[in-house]
């Protein structure tokens, strides 16, 4: 099997066996996001796909966990999804889960029903970027839903009986916007109560300038470390969730954290607190190691 390469997976899924049954992003307009810019957006076909799940099911007969790529598997029509799904049943007699990433541009057309034929097929867990529940943000950045639809397509997903992965990307709006991009996100989380939960921090290495001139409107400062812990600790003193997996682990991030919450969120904003006031550096990913 061959990959159309660049390949992204989330870190939770290295250890499952990918399969590509999309080329790129469906959507591929985020200002932000730049995983997929150089490829062209197709479907693959059922006899490409087969190809590979036949040859994969010869050298990893046992294999338990599938992720499907690229961008956003959902993008695909409902019946050609679970023709997919129950081929690869059919192949891997040991299946646990099979997960994709989700956007929420596709998540307007699958229903309730849809995603529920899904999960029935061994569908288990959606990754999507909620990246800001602020609306302005959202907007800005060309997301292609509002918050409230983001709400919709999260809650479509959980109540089909999926379990759902989201991100919140710390940094998005800036100093100035740092405050209203916590709590709106905080708010937006709080109505989905997803699964798990996990924060990344901005870091635009090229794309600088035009993120900060042309999508931002040229007012536009990055949070620096000090502010990012705050961005943090505004939004994690406002969640409300029951039994979510926390974490701000990603390489992208100054204080990698994790927890469940609400369990753990009084030891987590103590962790955020120690991180401000100066204390427990050891706790601080430092400048050089971010992104690595
Ligand atoms: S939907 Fe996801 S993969 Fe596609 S452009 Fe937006 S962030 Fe990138």
């Amino acid at each position: 099997m061959k990959y159309d390469m660049p390949l992204f997976r989330p870190p939770s899924e290295a250890n499952s066996l990918i399969f590509q049954v999309t080329i790129g992003c469906s959507y591929n307009k985020c200002l932000f996001c730049a995983m997929y810019k150089g490829k062209r957006f197709r479907v693959r076909s059922l006899e490409e796909i087969e190809r590979d799940v036949s040859e994969m099911a010869e050298v990893y007969p046992a294999t338990e966990r599938i992720f499907l790529a690229d961008g956003d598997a959902l993008a695909l029509d409902t019946k050609y999804l679970i023709q997919i799904l129950d081929l690869i049943i059919d192949k891997f007699p040991s299946l646990e889960r099979i997960s994709s990433y989700a956007g929420p541009t596709n998540l307007f057309t699958k229903t309730k029903e849809d995603l529920k034929e899904l999960k029935a097929r061994k569908m288990d867990i959606l990754y999507l970027g909620i990246e800001t529940g602020n609306d302005d943000l959202l907007k800005r950045i060309r997301k292609g839903a509002t918050s409230s639809q983001i709400v919709d397509g999260c809650n479509k997903i959980i109540d089909a009986g999926l379990r759902l992965s989201t991100i919140i990307l710390l940094g998005l709006g800036g100093v100035d916007g740092s405050f209203s991009h916590a709590k709106d996100s905080a708010r937006v989380v709080n109505a989905i109560n997803p699964q798990f939960l996990a924060c990344l921090t901005l870091m635009l290495g090229p794309f600088a300038k035009t993120y900060e001139k042309k999508i931002m409107g040229g007012n536009f400062k990055m949070v620096d470390k000090r502010q990012s812990l705050q961005e943090l600790r505004w939004f994690v003193e406002d969640l409300d969730l029951k039994d979510c997996v926390f974490g701000t682990q990603h390489a992208s991030n100054y204080l990698p954290i994790n927890g469940n919450l609400s369990e753990d969120k009084d030891h987590i904003l103590e962790l955020i607190d120690m991180a401000l006031k100066g204390e427990g550096s050891a706790l601080l990913r430092p400048e050089w190691a971010r992104g690595l």
